[in-house]
């Protein structure tokens, strides 16, 4: 086709595509005004600074600068190339694609990845055709055993790979697409030539990505041998840390419930979606990562980490904390009983037990605190204790910076330290090889809600009684932020209110003074709605902060008191705790919501 007829049918396949439904299946977007806002999927944040316009047909985030048109964000989402791309928007809204030529590299790299796909498909449909076949007899009873029905088996296209090194291998040479199969990591190629299967003798299930297409494979041992789980490798489709076992044919159930729980297995999830509970995925054999919750942000505003209680269970749900804490997702956790995984627990106490489990899940942050002072205690020694496993955890998630620092921030207060401490592990502040730290960020992200008021208090102290009654003594802990704070209040209290400034000045020690004035010279000039909104904004966060903090001394008093053996305190704290309720506006701590900066330049 030629390059008019090209354009123009792009020009048509961008108009006929409804850019809100296309991102709001995978973002949850609210009407904000003529356009809709949402929290962004490509980078981490907690108040949506994502936006999409639905009259010019565009989105843009101004957190990240990501944007562009609807073919621009179904490129970005789903990793598809363009052409695929235009191809599934035109499918979708009814535009007639003619053939186009491609660049040979662009050819090659689309013809690979359909080629990928065409053969996972196949084998998908081979493997489920052959768990009808007698050697699939094992795999049949295991299903059974586990108590999965037919139909969940059919709706899946759960499979069996024979115990056969060249099935597959044999089936894909004589349709010509051993290539692709290898690509596709179904078999692997022998060292002296040739291909032999990569899945034998087991129990496969098929792995959909966001689009619906087939991109790889889990397979379960039947019988003995190792591992007992085996995926896909890394292929040009395939990435286990970006993907989510259940998660494109359960997504409408995990929008409808608003929440998901995450179970640990295949099986687990199948049990539970046996049982009509839908709204649930599993990690492909790999701990929860960043990307996984950054997917399920766009469906759903609450994770359920529903894990067994075994030392493994426990250790995966707080590997998951600084990843929700930094994705400000709220998560909770729901510990099977000891010995259950959730096929005995449906079996033995029905579908009851498991909503009873969620709704009794505890928050994630407060859980992983509990445990930790559950088995250190809280004295010094404690402390010192926890602040380690908590940096420990914090290393081995690997979160982003900010995420990093998020989740000290909510840490390190509760024990008394720095955040700097919880990250590096160490009393002083370590500097990482290469420069750039994660503590610098900490730094940066920690102070920075404290910063934030302070500063915004000291640009427009005509907003201090109303940060006083709010409650803002009692949430900023810095020694220097109270200080300032202090001769805030001192220096409103009486004369000329235009005169604060001087007499702020005036009462300020040198390095504070050095400070104060920095920042009132490069204080902008905001106007009194501006001002008016960062307050009202802030004074948000504060009460938000204000309540998150009251909870954790409550936990800390309650946990005190099951230490000293006092239940009936102990009871009166926790009747006290839930009448507390939940967090007013919920999600998280609300890091970085709010700056009483000039207002970004915002879409007109
Ligand atoms: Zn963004």
């Amino acid at each position: 086709m030629d390059s008019i007829s090209r354009e123009e049918t792009v020009r048509q396949v961008k108009e006929a595509a409804d850019i809100i439904e296309v991102v709001g299946e995978v973002v949850r977007l609210v009407r904000a005004g003529a356009h809709y806002k949402g929290l962004c999927p490509f980078h981490s944040e907690k108040t949506p600074s994502f936006t999409v316009n639905p009259q010019r047909r565009f989105f843009r985030c101004y957190g990240c600068g990501e944007g562009g048109d609807v073919l621009d964000f179904v490129m970005k989402y789903h990793s598809m190339t363009f052409p695929e791309a235009l191809k599934a928007l035109a499918q979708r809204y009814g535009v007639d694609l003619p053939e186009r030529k491609m660049s040979p590299r662009e050819k090659k790299k689309q013809d690979e990845r359909s080629e990928v796909f065409a053969v996972n498909a196949f084998a998908a449909e081979t493997f489920h055709g052959r768990l009808s076949g007698p050697d699939a007899e094992a795999a049949r009873a295991h299903l059974a055993e586990r108590g999965i029905p037919d139909e969940v088996v059919s709706a899946w296209r759960l499979g069996f790979a024979p115990d056969s090194w060249d099935f597959l291998t044999g089936l894909c040479r004589g349709r010509g697409c051993e290539e692709a199969a290898a690509r596709a990591g179904l078999i692997v190629e022998r060292r002296n030539g040739g291909h032999y299967d990569r899945f034998r003798n087991r129990l496969v299930f098929p792995v959909h990505d966001t689009a619906g297409r087939i991109i790889g494979f889990s397979g379960r041992i039947m019988g003995e041998g190792e591992p007992k789980y085996l995926n896909t490798p890394e292929t040009i489709v395939f990435d286990k840390g970006k993907n989510l076992f259940g998660l494109h044919k359960n997504r409408e159930a995990i929008r409808k419930a608003g929440r998901c729980l995450l179970v640990e297995g295949n099986f687990d999830l199948l049990s539970l979606v046996a049982a009509g509970i839908e709204n649930v995925v599993a990690p492909l054999g790999t701990a929860l990562t960043r990307s996984h919750v950054r997917l399920l942000k766009g469906y759903t505003g609450e994770i359920i980490i529903f894990f067994d209680g075994d030392a493994a269970g426990l250790k995966a749900a707080m590997r998951a904390a600084p990843l929700c804490l930094g994705e400000g997702i709220a998560a909770r956790v729901a510990i099977l009983p000891q010995g259950h995984d959730p096929d005995t627990l449906l079996r033995e106490h029905g579908t009851d037990a498991v909503h009873e489990l969620v709704e009794q899940a505890s928050d994630l942050p407060e859980f992983v605190f509990d445990r930790l002072a559950e088995t250190h205690g809280l004295s010094v020694d404690g402390k010192t204790r926890i602040a380690a496993e908590l940096g420990q955890i914090l290393r081995e998630a690997d979160p982003d910076p900010a995420a990093a620092a998020i989740f000290a921030s909510h840490f390190a207060s509760r024990l008394g330290i720095t955040a700097d401490m919880l990250i590096t592990g160490r009393g002083k502040k370590a500097r990482a090889p290469g420069g750039k730290t994660v503590s610098a960020a900490a730094e940066k992200t920690l102070p920075l809600k404290t910063r934030q008021l302070v500063e915004f208090l000291i640009i427009f102290p005509e907003y201090l009684q109303k940060f006083i009654k709010a409650g803002i003594e009692e949430v900023i802990q810095e020694s220097r932020a109270q200080r300032i704070l202090e001769l805030l209040v001192r220096a409103s209290g009486s004369g000329e209110p235009d005169a604060v400034h001087d007499r702020l000045l005036e009462a300020a020690g040198p390095d504070d003074r050095e400070y104060l004035t920095a920042l009132l010279v490069a204080a902008p000039d905001s106007s009194p709605d501006e001002a008016g909104k960062a307050a009202e904004e802030m004074l948000a966060w504060l009460e938000r902060e204000l309540h998150r903090k009251r909870q954790e001394e409550l936990t800390r008093q309650i946990i005190e008191a099951q230490r000293s053996g006092d239940h009936a305190r102990c009871l009166e704290l926790m009747e006290k705790k839930r009448m507390m309720g939940r967090l007013p506006g919920a999600a998280g701590t609300g890091e970085g919501t709010v700056t009483p900066r000039r207002p970004q330049g915002e879409e007109k």
